[in-house]
């Protein structure tokens, strides 16, 4: 189970989840439910699920699924026996650790994996994709082209000059 708020799946994530189905038959993309109330939000909650479907509509291994409540409650009930978390750097980390040991502590039969993208990724998240989204900038390397095109429905462009 591959927990978050996807807001939205950016190409990090998705690095995240293609080296995750190296190591494990199936993945559940599994949204936060909690963070849609976040008032920064880019994409509410359906939309992000929708767009995850769409990014992953050709790959039978990836589900994707919401949750509320805690993780480690939905990760037992839908059978997932990992949690994989993305480490970008050592800001990450103080943060991810302790949710790991949390969770370990909630539920030790679930073992919490942390994975690292690849180097261009590691500066990326969904906030600053959606703060340079939301200013009209270019995040084509940044995200898949259903997530770019949903972005510019969103925050649709400037006019020239304007
Ligand atoms: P959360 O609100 O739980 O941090 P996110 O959707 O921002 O949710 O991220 C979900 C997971 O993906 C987290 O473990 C986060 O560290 C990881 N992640 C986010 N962006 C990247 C990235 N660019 N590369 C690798 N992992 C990432």
């Amino acid at each position: 189970m591959y927990p978050g708020s996807f807001d939205p799946i950016t190409l990090g994530h998705h690095d995240i989840v293609l080296r995750s189905l190296r190591l494990v038959d199936r993945v559940i993309v599994a949204v936060a439910e909690t963070a849609t109330q976040e008032k920064r939000a880019l994409f509410d909650l359906d939309e992000r699920i929708e767009l995850l479907e769409d990014v992953y509509r050709d790959e039978p291994r990836v589900t994707i699924a919401s949750f509320r409540g805690l993780l480690v409650d939905f990760a037992r009930a839908a059978d997932a026996s990992i949690i994989i978390r993305g480490l970008r750097a050592v800001s990450d980390f103080e943060y991810e650790f302790q949710m790991a040991l949390m969770n370990r502590s909630l539920s030790p039969d679930i073992e919490v994996i942390f994975m690292t993208p690849a180097n261009r990724y590691t500066f990326l998240s969904s906030s600053l994709v959606r703060e340079v989204a939301r200013l009209n900038g270019d995040v084509s390397a940044f995200v898949h082209p259903i997530v770019l095109e949903a972005i510019k429905r969103r925050v649709p462009a400037k006019e020239a000059g304007g």
